[in-house]
């Protein structure tokens, strides 16, 4: 191998091509897509957490999972440019390799980020954030399916968009809530909503494993909640 190429901007892995240009094959023939643009901290995809995707699990450097949900999961090609990027070192691999034109590496099953990243303080108010926060429970009976939000003072009444205002509902309950007022509606919330913080949907998010969990990755999901105990 020769001429790594150098990445340019600072911070954690970025984007680039990938070694001189070299295609890798292997792992059938799927589309590269790129999902390191921007905050990678929020980007991973969550259809990678399939056996045949060969994702790796990305820890960060005190080898945490970089985001439990959804969990920090890279396509094997984002892992295999990381290596090549020096951004990561590698803790475990698959058994499978790839190969471009001049070499052959084991795909990485779990990395390990060289640079630190320090976690976000602050959750986003974003539509997934606040049904993992309700633990993707309507707020009024607990259902699960058919999720709505739920302006607890109606916007018809001033209610705002807020942490403190809006809550997962199943549309029944929203039906049956309407424009009316809490207390008038006969329903009850099940605890009151608020801003959640970081270390919080950290662990909501650990309540929630992905369909597919590849053995090499156990070592390192929950266990500072085993830690606890
Ligand atoms: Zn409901």
């Amino acid at each position: 191998m020769t001429g790594r190429p150098v990445c340019g901007g600072t911070g954690p892995p970025c984007t680039g091509n990938l070694p001189s240009g070299e295609g890798w094959n292997g792992v059938e023939g799927r589309e590269r897509k790129t999902i390191m643009d921007g905050d990678f901290r929020t980007s991973f995809v969550r259809d990678h957490s399939h056996p045949k995707s060969h994702p790796a699990l990305v820890l960060n450097a005190d080898y945490r999972p970089l985001s439990y949900y959804p969990l920090s999961l890279w396509p094997w090609q984002e892992a295999v440019k990381a290596v090549f990027l020096d951004r990561v070192n590698i803790i475990a691999e698959y058994e499978e390799t790839v190969r471009s034109p001049s070499m052959e590496i084991k795909i990485p099953s779990v990395v390990v980020l060289k640079d630190y990243v320090r976690p976000q303080k602050r959750v986003a108010f974003t539509r997934f954030n606040l049904f993992l926060r309700d633990e993707f429970c309507c707020q009024y009976c607990g259902s699960k399916g058919d999720l709505t939000f739920d302006h607890v003072v109606p916007r018809a009444r001033g209610g705002i968009t807020s942490w403190e205002n809006v809550v997962a509902a199943c549309s029944r309950c929203n039906l049956r809530k309407g424009s009316r007022p809490l207390h008038q509606s006969g329903l009850a919330l099940r605890k009151p909503p608020r801003q959640p913080g970081a270390e919080e949907m950290r662990n909501m998010g650990r309540k929630f494993p992905p369909n597919y969990l590849h053995d090499s990755w156990m070592d390192f999901l929950y266990w500072d909640a085993e830690l606890e105990e």
